[in-house]
């Protein structure tokens, strides 16, 4: 009976630890691998929108990420040549659509400790760190996957499997599922610095800033408590190298440039990211599944990868559930192949584009009609409460439960 119910899952990020809580909940048996000895320390995501904050209140989680990051109901668009802020949106504007009108900026790290604590009180479920998944195969009846660990090669057989291993993800390779789309040329820096931008320059947690040579967007992150840091994030010049872009002297002139201080930034984080806009041609593929990155990968203008991650989640969780314990059929994980494909492709990418596209534009009539656009939208409330049903991916939830298998 355990065999015939488990579900296996590829990859311990955030995605995989929330699907084998949603899963160990119900009681199914769960064996998680991730190829890492400990969860990775990894800083980036942290933007958490109110349509994903809804799924995770069960068990006060939505709660606990508030309480270990920060609470940010408003977010910012500027203009960084001439140093205008152009726009200022208010969540609040929200509040009938959503029991969380705001965002809450928790860094992905504390969202998977988080989980952790959580799965460790669940008897069904194994998380195995330290364990990479390197071959995959699967008949009519059950799946398996070949797990390189300290004790050698072993084989693990389910029910059905999860991939959840990230970007490169094994599991879709082995799968044959190709990842149709493109490889932005620039990739992003991120400079993290304590120094105190809403004291210094009035810009709020989230900081969106336009600008024809190089935009910015700025984040407030709690870290290990206050007064927290902030995290800056540009496009880098495709020609440089990384020893280029990441010297100090580039570093220096490039938080200069966007913020002119008499005294040196403190830098204590510096990472640059290779960015894609890429979507599988399909999340199911018999017993195996794809959530997270391994499903979709977008830029993060906008903060929308891992929210659209914990929704594959939360959307897959219900259903494999109601297949395994409910003899439910089947064509319900083609049902969640086919919600989750379709927002990922007509609203993440698109939106993530757009964002990218609106913070870039060169020719100064677009500039100016996007700005005035941005402008006249927070100053009407019921344009405002369109745009921010979109961004913070309740517009997308909504799609998501209006869509029958018909659509396919
Ligand atoms: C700079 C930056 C900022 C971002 N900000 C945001 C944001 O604010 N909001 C947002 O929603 N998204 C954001 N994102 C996107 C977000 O980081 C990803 O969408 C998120 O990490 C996806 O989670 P995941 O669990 O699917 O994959 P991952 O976090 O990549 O985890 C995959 C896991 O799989 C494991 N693994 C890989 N291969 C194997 C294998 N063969 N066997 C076993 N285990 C394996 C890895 O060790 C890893 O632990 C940002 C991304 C970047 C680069």
């Amino acid at each position: 009976m355990v065999g015939e119910q488990r579900v296996l899952i590829a990859g311990g990020g955030p995605v995989g630890l929330l699907c084998a809580w949603l899963l160990g909940r119900r009681g199914l048996p769960v064996r998680l691998f991730d190829a890492n000895l400990t969860p990775q320390p990894d800083p980036r995501a942290a933007t958490t929108h109110p349509a994903t904050l809804d799924l995770l209140a069960a068990d006060g989680l939505a709660g606990d990420m508030a309480r270990v990051g920060l609470v940010a109901p408003i977010f910012q668009f500027w203009d960084r040549p001439s140093g205008e802020k152009i726009a200022e949106f208010d969540h609040n504007v929200l509040k009938d659509d959503t029991n969380h009108p705001f965002v809450v900026q928790c860094e992905q790290f504390k969202t998977a400790k988080l989980l952790l604590e959580r799965l460790r009180k669940l008897p069904s479920v194994e998380v195995l760190f330290g364990h990479e998944v390197v071959e995959v195969e699967q008949t009519d009846d059950l799946v398996t996957v070949e797990v390189c660990g300290a004790d050698g090669v072993k084989r693990h057989s389910g029910a059905y499997l999860i991939g959840a291993d990230g970007g490169r993800s094994i599991v879709r390779k082995q799968s044959d599922i190709a990842f149709e789309g493109f490889t932005w040329p620039e990739r992003f820096i991120v400079l993290t610095t304590p120094f105190d931008f809403e004291t210094a320059h009035g810009i709020c947690f989230r900081s969106y800033f336009a600008d024809p040579d190089e935009w910015c967007n700025c984040f407030k992150v709690s870290a290990d408590g206050p007064p927290g840091l902030w995290r800056t994030v540009y496009p880098a010049n495709p020609d440089l190298s990384e020893e280029q872009l990441m010297s100090d002297t580039a570093v220096q002139a490039r938080m200069q440039k966007f913020f002119p201080a008499c005294r040196p930034y403190e830098i204590v984080h510096r990472n640059l990211y290779v960015t894609h806009q890429r979507v599988a041609e399909t999340f199911r593929k018999g017993r195996v599944l794809l959530a997270g990155d391994s499903a979709h990968v977008n830029n993060p203008i906008g903060g929308m990868g891992l929210n659209g991650g914990i929704q594959d989640a939360a959307n897959l969780a219900d259903k494999l559930a109601a297949v395994l314990l409910d003899k439910a059929p089947e064509s319900l994980l083609d049902l969640y192949s086919l919600q989750r494909r379709t927002v990922a492709t007509e609203f993440v990418q698109e939106q993530s584009i757009a964002n990218k596209k609106r913070l870039e534009a060169r020719d100064p009539e677009t500039r100016r009609r996007n700005l005035d656009e941005l402008r006249d939208m927070a100053a009407d409330q019921t344009r405002a409460r369109q745009f921010l049903l979109r961004t913070s991916m309740i517009a997308s939830q909504q799609r998501v439960a209006a869509m029958t298998l018909t659509e396919a």
